[in-house]
């Protein structure tokens, strides 16, 4: 966003289905992004295909209890309460540990402490495995201290250093350095999981009982950290969705718009307009896509020569080619 200037968008009221910032996809990053521009006075257009608000994040009621649709709870990662209290929202939470379970036994992850237990129960389902075991149990712990670094504190990105300059000398700047050294060493560690773990056991179940968890061909170190991550998750008190509700009210009350059941099918990156499915039109000083990266490319018109047509072509290439359902925020503007 920062070719517009503040001063000049305070004064802009979207005329002519223009806005300053049109954010595609109302899942959490939508819902965010769209908080974040209509908080500094952006007139903002969030468009989601759906008829609710939230992606992958909801709840639902039926006869008096809720349930949530999607995720179970939130993973905080350093991002999620330092983002609402930057945002002003204050929503209740709980912790949430997660429990694992192999056939009829369970266990609470709490922490890293709790990895000598579930050291203790895969050796009781495998004990003529105990020194693969161990071995296995010492990467994990290598592996989370790596991530514990990445994620440990709270994201420089949702504070503010010019005022609280504690965080700054004390917390950030040591931090910098740790992350430089654990980073390098982390992304060493992009091995497909499932071949990583033949390295310390031929034993095929007691690999799947570990991967069991994890999406296939998760990287080493994403995988291993969730043994760190486990005890990371909180619970908004009345449900996942209580954040959707909260970051939507934030946006209505900073004069954002929601539009439900607009998906957005067309995108005319020199002109800078969007187009639905069914026809309507919106200009866009910014636009900031947070649906699939898949639809982002259909949906772009690259056949203007020179740039951006170019580039987008290349990455509209790429992106068809491969696999997947990454998710991702990205720019695009026609300069
Ligand atoms: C199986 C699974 C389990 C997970 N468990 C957890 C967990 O326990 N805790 C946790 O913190 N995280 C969890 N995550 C991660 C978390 O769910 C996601 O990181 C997060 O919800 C992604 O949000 P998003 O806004 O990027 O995408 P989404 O939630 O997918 O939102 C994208 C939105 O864009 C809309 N859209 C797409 N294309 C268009 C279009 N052309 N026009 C208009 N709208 C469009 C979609 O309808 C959707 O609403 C999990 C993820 C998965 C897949």
């Amino acid at each position: 966003m920062k070719d517009i200037k503040k001063a000049e968008v305070r004064v802009t009221v979207a005329a002519g289905n223009s806005y300053d910032a049109i954010v595609v996809g109302a899942g959490i990053a939508g819902l965010t992004s769209a908080a974040y521009v209509a908080k500094v006075g952006y007139t903002t257009l969030l468009c989601e295909k759906s008829e609710k608000p939230g992606g992958l994040v909801g709840s639902f009621s039926r006869q008096g209890f809720t349930f949530d649709a999607g995720i179970r709870a939130f993973e905080n990662s350093g991002i999620v309460f330092p983002m609402l209290a930057q945002l002003g929202i204050a929503i209740d939470f709980v912790k949430n540990p997660v429990v694992i379970g192999i056939e009829d036994s369970q266990m609470t992850l709490t922490g890293v402490e709790s990895l000598d237990d579930y050291a203790a129960m895969l050796s009781v389902k495998f004990p003529q495995n105990q020194t693969e075991i161990a071995a296995i149990i010492d990467e994990i712990r290598k592996v989370t201290a790596y991530m514990e670094v990445l994620y440990g504190i709270e994201n420089p990105l949702f504070m503010d250093l010019t005022i609280d300059k504690e965080y700054l000398f004390k917390t950030l700047l040591p931090w910098l350095f740790k992350y430089q050294v654990n980073i390098r060493k982390a992304q060493k560690l992009d091995e497909p999981i499932e071949t990583y773990l033949l390295r310390f056991t031929q034993n095929q179940a007691l690999i799947d009982v570990i991967i069991q968890h994890f999406f296939e061909k998760m990287p080493t170190f994403f995988a291993l950290s969730y043994f760190g991550l486990y005890s990371d998750y909180s619970y908004p008190i009345g449900g996942t969705g209580r954040l959707v509700t909260a970051l939507s009210d934030f946006i209505a009350a900073h004069q954002g718009e929601l539009a439900l059941d607009t998906e957005i099918s067309q995108i005319d990156i020199k002109g800078q307009r969007v187009t639905t499915r069914d026809g309507r039109s919106f200009g866009y000083r910014q636009l900031i896509w947070c649906g699939d990266m898949k639809a982002l490319y259909d949906a772009v018109d690259c056949s203007a020569s020179g740039e951006p047509g170019h580039r987008v072509r290349e990455q509209q290439q790429k992106i068809r080619q491969n696999r997947g359902g990454g998710l991702d925020l990205y720019p695009l503007s026609g300069d």
